[in-house]
């Protein structure tokens, strides 16, 4: 079982024909609203890839339609808290070179009580999963609450806080970052010890290494024609801890991940675009 502490945020995309400049006021037609956020994201792909993900988060009075969303991909939403404070989103701007500017309100995501995550936490057995990563606030406490229960950590330094990423390090049984997070990491922080360490390089495929026994694997990214490929380190990274919660090998779990990634990067759209299990299995063969 994961227990996902997350974001949720709607997402509200305009196509413009160029980025507004200061002082700017822009019209579009072309305006759609979607599901987001790196939490609900890797909750949707850890519950696609089959497993039991329960996500701790909160939305506004306007964010009844990313809860039912969340459920109808599987995912258990008891423990998604309604606050007063307007849900999170992003105002994220296209223009027709696909260069894109985005403005991030946390809102909610940002207003969780310890008493969400603790009550979540209770049914929690040693040997489940939680994930996080740096949208919500109450990381540190959740680690601390994770390590006592003897759960294991996955934590994706994203987006990248220096302070944050010290702090919960110590709790961490995977971290999991993209290469430009792995160069950040390494400027503020030098060479990092934890259990394992997983860096996904876009079309280059991802890395894997234990950094106690020294294993290193390599995993080629599946040779696709990408179409969208926003949110495929969330399907990467849901994909890849829901593996190892079902036990599958390290190697076997990257295969699937990047099987999952693959397939999500070739379809327009983020959640939405997130494979099931039976997809995946498919592509692999
Ligand atoms: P994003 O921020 O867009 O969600 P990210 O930067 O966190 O993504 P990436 O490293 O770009 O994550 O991609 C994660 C994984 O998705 C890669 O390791 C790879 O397996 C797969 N992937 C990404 N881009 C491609 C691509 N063009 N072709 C095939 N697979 C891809």
């Amino acid at each position: 079982m994961i227990f996902n502490l997350g974001s949720i945020n709607a997402d509200h995309i305009y196509r413009l024909p160029h980025l507004p400049t200061p002082g700017e006021t822009l019209a579009t037609d072309s305006y759609h609203r979607t599901l987001g956020g790196k939490g609900a994201n890797q909750s949707v792909a850890a519950a696609r890839a089959g497993e039991r993900v329960c996500h701790i988060g909160a939305v506004g009075p306007d964010g009844g339609w990313m809860v039912d969303l969340l459920e109808e991909y599987g995912v258990e939403v008891g423990h998604v808290a309604r606050s007063d404070v307007p849900s999170g989103h992003a105002m994220v701007c296209v223009d027709n070179a696909g260069e894109n500017a985005i403005v991030i309100y946390p809102g909610a995501n940002r207003a969780l009580d310890l008493s969400d995550v603790t009550s979540a936490l209770g049914v929690a057995s040693a040997g489940d999963w939680l994930m996080m990563q740096n949208e919500t606030n109450l990381q540190m406490e959740t680690a601390r609450l994770a390590e006592a229960g003897g759960l294991n950590l996955a934590y994706s330094a994203a987006p990248f806080d220096a302070d944050a990423v010290r702090a919960v390090l110590p709790f961490v049984t995977i971290l999991i970052l993209n290469d430009v997070e792995a160069g950040q990491l390494e400027k503020a922080m030098g060479v990092i010890e934890v259990p394992q360490l997983l860096i996904t390089r876009g079309a280059e495929g991802a890395e894997w290494r234990d950094t106690v026994s020294g294993e290193v694997i390599l995993c080629p990214a599946v040779p696709v024609t990408p179409v969208d490929t926003t949110g495929a380190g969330d399907t990467f990274a849901g994909y890849m801890v829901a593996s190892l919660a079902q036990g599958f090998a390290p190697s076997a779990a990257l295969r699937r991940a990047s099987a999952a990634a693959a397939l999500q990067v070739q379809e327009p759209g983020t959640a939405e675009a997130i494979p099931t299990s039976r997809e995946t299995a498919a592509l692999l063969g």
